[in-house]
């Protein structure tokens, strides 16, 4: 059989493995931070009716700008935004890809804070931009001065931030993002894929982009809104970096059915984002109750927890699968991470575990009468 090694690809792809979340047909599914929630009946119906109405001209090409959802995801935005200021791609790894192809590439470097979202050193790699992990402080905090001493030691093209950060939900100081601008002359990409679970009433980067035109804030609609089978991603920043954009994407790289399916669930964010305080209160639900359980949490903002106090990570997560429930094995040593599910599929994930913990203590105490 031939391998992947028998053939002339890129010496830089050599050994690396792909973008792995195991897919499994599994009922309780809390392993890739997806709105657990499925879109209301209406509000599908809409869409239905939006897509049949794009297939009637699918014979064409769409429209290569996505004008209407570009002034749909900036009136969503707010901020004073235009369209000027988004571009819009096939889910947010596209944008970054998308980001990478005009402003990383061979011979420039991106700088991340570890541990953060697999995929941004994978398209790192795809894109043959040098990919450099930096630390984190206690408690994965990232303070303006831990910033700017790693740009400052690592003179990076590019810097990625997560806010809050996957996997650890940790929030990020806009004090570090203002740092981290002032420190260097690279693009700064803060990935917001989640903010739509942190307290809303606090600032995003959006308000830090005004007379910052190397700063992009890159979103997805793939989590709060319930959209991640859709496909639909976008950034916000100066106009200037959306014309980078148009360098490097594919003509028509937006389906028009993409497109039509996109504006139809803005024009209904209020019931798009109906679950998303439900999905909060799941998530302290899980702050609350897995400490109990003896597994210290991480302070979350997003529509995930990342937990500690697991003596054999790989062995509890296959335990969770023989009850029908998979969540997250990232290799942090000790740890697991869950998303926020449903009421009841978040209940039937802690009951699961209280009774596995419960089993694991009895036969440690039956261990020791034994020994
Ligand atoms: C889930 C996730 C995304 C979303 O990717 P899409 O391609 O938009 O589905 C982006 N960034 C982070 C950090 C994520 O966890």
């Amino acid at each position: 059989m031939t391998s992947l090694d028998d053939l002339p690809i890129r010496d830089d792809l050599r050994g690396l493995s792909p973008y792995g979340a195991p897919q499994k047909h599994v009922r309780i599914q809390l392993n890739v931070n997806e709105n657990t929630h499925p879109i209301p009946d209406a509000v599908a119906a809409g869409i239905s009716q939006a897509i049949a109405v794009a297939l009637a001209t699918v014979n064409r090409y769409p429209d290569r700008e996505f004008t209407e959802l570009r002034d749909s995801l900036a009136r969503y935005l707010g901020h004073r935004l235009t369209r000027d200021n988004i571009w819009a791609a096939n889910g947010s790894n596209e944008i970054l890809q998308q980001f990478l192809q005009a402003f990383g590439g061979p011979g420039r470097s991106v700088l991340g804070f570890r541990p953060t979202y697999s995929m941004h050193s994978i398209i790192a790699a795809g894109t043959g931009t040098r990919w450099i992990a930096a630390e984190r402080d206690e408690e994965y905090r990232i303070s303006p001065e831990t910033a700017v001493r790693a740009i400052e030691r690592e003179n990076p093209d590019v810097v990625f931030f997560c806010a809050p950060n996957n996997p650890t939900g940790t929030p990020l100081p806009l004090e570090t993002i203002e740092a981290a601008y002032d420190a260097t002359d690279a693009m700064i990409v803060v990935d917001e894929a989640y903010v739509e679970f942190a307290p809303a009433a606090l600032p995003t980067a959006l308000t830090l982009l005004p007379g910052r035109p190397r700063l992009v804030v890159s979103r997805t609609m793939s989590k709060a809104f319930a959209f991640a089978g859709a496909r639909v991603g976008y950034l916000a920043a100066d106009p200037a970096v959306t014309d980078a954009m148009r360098l490097v994407r594919l003509p028509y790289h937006l389906s028009a059915l993409t497109q039509a399916a996109a504006i139809a669930a803005l024009a209904h964010t209020p019931e798009m984002l109906a679950m998303v305080d439900d999905i909060k209160a799941q998530r302290d639900r899980l702050l609350d109750e897995l400490p109990k359980l003896g597994y210290p949490v991480h302070e979350s903002w997003s529509n995930f927890v990342l937990f500690g106090g697991v003596d054999d990570p790989h062995a509890l997560f296959e335990r969770l699968l023989e009850d029908d429930i998979i969540i997250r094995d990232l290799g942090i040593p000790n740890h697991l991470r869950v998303s926020a599910g449903t009421e009841s599929e978040t209940t039937e994930f802690l009951d699961a575990l209280a009774r596995i913990t419960a089993e694991q203590a009895a036969s440690r105490s039956i261990g020791r009468i034994g020994a």
